[in-house]
C-alpha cells in the first residue's frame, strides 16, 4: 500500500486494511480469513455506544505542546475534551512540563450554521486559536456536522494558512467516515507526515522513533543499554521535534493498530526504517522486536546481551508466577493489536485464556508485512482461542462474561464494572508500557496475582448489584444481533 500524501484525508481502513468490527468464532479462523480474502465485516441489527474517529484524533494531536487544535463541529463532539484535559495536565506533570489546560478551540456548530454553512465561524476560530495560544501549528478537525454540510475545511485552512503565516492543517476525521474509529490515529498522521515533518538533513544513527500514547517511559534505560536514546512520538512533542523525525534510524512502535500508518510513511515517504516484528508483549514477541530493532540499527551483538541478561533476570520470579497462575481462566478485552499482546501475555504466564474479544480487527497492516500479524504471532506460538470483534459492545461483554464466568477478565478502554457487578475479578489496564519487554511480564504477573487473590470485594459488589439486562439476554448467543437477527 502506497501512502499518497497529496491527499487531504488518510484513506479508511476498511478498505485499505480490510478492516472489520464485528466476527464471532476463533483465532485460527480469523487469521486464515483475514489471508484470504474471504473476511468480511458483519453489521449488527442493535447495538449500543462505541468510539469515533474524531476522538482519537485529539488522543494524539491535542498534547503536542506548542500546536492548537480547532475542532469544527458542534459542541458535543468536544464531549471527551474535560477527560483530555486532565489526562494531558497529568502528562504535563509526569513529563515535568508546566501544567496548563489543552489549547483546544470547537467552532460549536448550530442547527442554523447546518443551513447557512459554517466556513466564517471556522475561519474567525482558527484566528481566535493563533490569538489566544500563539501555537507553532493548527491542526483542524473534521465531525460528522462539518462532513455532512460540506464546509469546505481545506480551502478555509490554506487561507488561514497564508494570513496567519503557520501551518494550518485539515484533518479529515468525521466519526461516520468509518466503523473503525482508529482512523483518527491515521487522519492525525497523515496531517503530520504531509505538512510538518521535512526531508532529513543529518541522519542520526542512535535515535529511534517510538509511536505511543503516553505510558511511563521505560524505553530510556532499556535503549540507553544498547547506545540508543528514545523519541517519543506524538503526545507532548512540538512542532520542531516533529518536523526533525526524519532524522531517526528506526521507527519503533508500542501498537501497529495505533502505529501502522506512521510507520509505514516515515519509511515510504522519509527513509526511516519501519522495525518489522510482532508487538514487544511476551517472551517471544520482544525477542523478535528487540532482534529485528538490533538488525536496522547495526547492534545484533548488544541485542543478544541484553535479552539473555533480562532473561536471566526474570526467570525465578517468572516460574513461581507461572506455579501460582497456572489454569486460572480469563478473558481478555482490548483494542487489537494491543489485545493480542495481552494475549500473549496470559498465555506465557501459563493461563488459561477462555476467550477474548478486540475493538476491531485489521486483517493485515500498512507495511503488509507477515512479521508485524500479531494474531499470526498469537496464533503460531500459543495455539488457538476463541475470539470476536465487537466495538465495544457492553451487553455483548456482559453476555460472555456472565456465561464464561472466567476468574480473571483483563481489560483496556472497557470498564472493569461489568465484570465486579458480576462478582468476578478485573484489572483494566491504562500504561500499555507496564506489559512491555520481559519486565512486563513480570508486572502482568504480579498485578494479576494480586487482583485474583482476593475476590470478596467484588463478591460484595455483587450480591449489591443489579444487571440492566434481563435473563432472557443472558441465555442468548452474545452474538445474537450479528448478523442481522432481530
Ligand atoms: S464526529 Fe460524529 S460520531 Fe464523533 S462525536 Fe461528533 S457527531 Fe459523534
Amino acid at each position: 500500500m502506497s501512502i499518497n500524501l497529496k491527499d487531504t484525508a488518510a484513506p479508511l481502513r476498511e478498505k485499505r486494511l480490510g478492516s472489520v468490527s464485528g466476527y464471532s468464532g476463533d483465532a485460527e479462523e480469523l487469521y486464515k480469513k483475514s489471508h484470504d480474502g474471504s473476511l468480511k465485516d458483519i453489521d449488527r441489527s442493535f447495538s449500543q455506544c462505541t468510539s469515533c474517529s474524531a476522538n482519537q484524533v485529539k488522543n494524539q494531536l491535542v498534547y503536542i505542546q506548542d500546536a492548537a487544535v480547532v475542532e469544527h463541529g458542534p459542541a458535543g463532539c468536544s464531549g471527551d475534551i474535560p477527560n483530555r484535559n486532565m489526562v494531558g495536565r497529568s502528562g504535563r506533570k509526569k513529563r515535568k512540563l508546566p501544567i496548563r489546560n489543552l489549547h483546544y478551540i470547537n467552532t460549536n456548530l448550530t442547527e442554523k450554521d447546518t443551513i447557512y454553512g459554517g466556513a466564517k465561524k471556522l475561519e474567525l476560530s482558527i484566528k481566535e486559536a493563533k490569538r489566544r495560544f500563539n501555537p507553532k501549528a493548527i491542526f483542524v478537525t473534521t465531525t460528522c456536522a462539518s462532513g455532512i454540510i460540506g464546509d469546505d475545511v481545506e480551502a478555509v485552512c490554506n487561507k488561514a494558512e497564508k494570513e496567519i503565516g503557520i501551518p494550518v492543517i485539515t484533518i479529515i476525521c468525521e466519526g461516520f467516515r468509518s466503523k473503525i474509529w482508529a482512523l483518527g490515529f491515521d487522519a492525525a498522521y497523515h496531517g503530520i507526515l504531509r505538512k510538518i515533518v521535512k526531508p532529513a538533513v543529518n541522519k542520526r544513527n542512535d535515535l529511534i522513533n517510538i509511536i505511543n500514547f503516553q505510558g511511563k517511559d521505560i524505553f530510556t534505560e532499556l535503549f540507553g543499554r544498547l547506545g540508543l536514546k528514545v523519541n517519543y512520538l506524538v503526545p507532548y512533542t512540538t512542532i520542531e521535534q516533529l518536523s526533525h523525525i526524519s532524522e531517526a534510524a528506526a521507527t519503533v512502535q508500542i501498537c501497529a493498530t495505533l502505529g501502522t500508518y506512521f510507520a509505514a510513511g516515515l519509511e515510504e515517504h522519509f527513509g526511516v526504517p519501519e522495525v518489522k516484528s510482532p508487538p514487544p508483549y511476551g517472551i517471544a514477541g520482544t525477542d523478535a522486536w528487540f532482534r529485528e530493532l538490533g538488525r536496522i540499527v547495526h547492534k545484533e551483538d548488544e541485542v543478544e546481551k541484553l535479552i539473555a541478561e533480562e532473561k536471566d533476570r526474570i526467570a525465578p520470579k517468572l516460574t513461581e508466577l507461572k506455579e501460582k497462575l497456572r489454569g486460572k481462566k480469563v478473558y481478555i478485552g482490548a483494542g487489537a493489536a494491543h489485545g493480542h499482546g495481552m494475549m500473549s501475555i496470559v498465555k506465557e504466564l501459563g493461563m488459561d485464556l477462555v476467550g477474548g474479544c478486540t475493538w476491531h480487527h485489521d486483517a493485515k497492516f500498512d507495511n503488509s508485512d507477515e512479521r508485524s500479524d500479531s494474531l499470526k504471532h498469537v496464533v503460531d506460538n500459543y495455539g488457538n482461542f476463541k475470539l470476536s470483534i465487537c466495538n465495544k459492545q457492553s451487553f455483548e461483554l456482559v453476555n460472555k462474561l456472565y456465561n464464561l464466568k472466567p476468574d480473571l477478565f483483563i481489560t483496556r478502554h472497557a470498564s472493569t464494572i461489568w465484570a465486579s457487578k458480576l462478582g468476578i475479578p478485573s484489572l483494566e489496564i491504562g500504561d500499555e508500557h507496564f506489559a512491555i519487554g520481559y519486565q512486563g511480564l513480570l508486572n502482568y504477573g504480579e498485578i494479576i496475582l494480586d487482583t485474583i487473590s482476593n475476590s470478596m470485594f467484588v463478591e460484595n459488589i455483587a450480591k449489591h448489584s443489579k444487571l440492566p439486562y434481563t435473563d432472557w439476554w443472558l441465555k442468548q448467543n452474545a452474538f445474537k444481533f450479528l448478523g442481522g437477527e432481530v
